[in-house]
């Protein structure tokens, strides 16, 4: 898969996702990262990017000129039209479910602004999606593009050793991840739950079922409205809301 990233700032994105899993996977092929540097798009002779915007208010706004032309210009080298991903915080909040979506692509640009953001019209001429990492304002929308990057490549087949830990991760079945425990047995006082020292598949897997449901309610309560239960999980949910009082709705 290749992300194309659009952005004033390339030495971010490269030093960003150069490194650990990412840059293994670079390394190895299964993706590829390209920071494209927008200002290289300029036509002024200082190489500006930005102005005044119309109307007055704060700030600098980034030209439409220097980015609708680094799209183009990737467009024609690549002979399509890949899809372009604005990163701002008025767009859909990111989630794993958009992730698995987008890992489907071939190809992906990402279009970060800086400043007050990006003239509307280069965005209504060039972007398909528009998101957000969260309710809060970035400096800039490297972050948020490293941020969705480093995600979908997860889903990347080859990316991870083992392709089960994408799959069984929080966010599956709309649940978070039951707790993870490794060597040694006894640390502090404290002991491995007696279950994971069992080699019983089956009872391991009830337990950390059970675990993910018993997390989800004290964290993240919201998920559960969507969860994947069976029915026995359901009234596992049920006795829990009961003992924490958490049945009002
Ligand atoms: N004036 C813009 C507004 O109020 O919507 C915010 C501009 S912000 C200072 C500069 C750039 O940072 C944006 O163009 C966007 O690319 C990026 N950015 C900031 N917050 C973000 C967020 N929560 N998610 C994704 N990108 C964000």
């Amino acid at each position: 898969m290749n992300f194309y990233v659009l952005t004033l700032f390339p030495e971010m994105i490269a030093q960003g996702l150069n490194t650990s899993i990412t840059g293994r996977a670079i390394e190895k092929g299964r993706i590829s990262v390209e920071p494209i540097n927008i200002r290289d798009y300029s036509h002024d002779k200082h190489h500006h990017v930005d102005d005044a915007p119309y109307g007055g208010g704060a700030g600098m706004v980034m030209q439409p000129g220097p980015v609708v032309e680094a799209y183009e210009a990737l467009c024609s080298r690549l002979n399509r039209r890949p899809r372009v991903i604005y990163m701002t915080p008025q767009g859909n909040v990111f989630c794993q479910e958009k992730a698995k979506e987008l890992s489907q692509e071939e190809d992906l640009v990402f279009l970060c602004g800086h400043y007050e953001g990006i003239d509307e019209r280069a965005l209504e001429m060039i972007c398909t999606d528009y998101l957000s990492v969260g309710d809060y304002v970035l400096t800039g929308g490297e972050l948020p593009a490293m941020v969705m990057i480093d995600c979908i490549s997860r889903l990347v087949p080859g990316v991870l050793n083992n392709e089960v830990s994408a799959e069984v991760e929080s966010f599956h079945d709309n649940l978070l991840e039951y707790p993870q425990y490794t060597r040694p047995e006894c640390f502090r006082g404290e002991r491995v739950p007696e279950v994971l020292l069992s080699g019983h598949h089956q009872k391991i897997e009830e337990w950390r079922r059970q675990q993910s449901i018993r997390r989800t309610l004290a964290r993240r309560p919201d998920l559960l409205k969507e969860a994947r239960l069976s029915k026995k999980e359901e009234k596992y949910l049920e006795e829990l809301k009961q003992e924490s009082g958490k049945n009002s709705p």
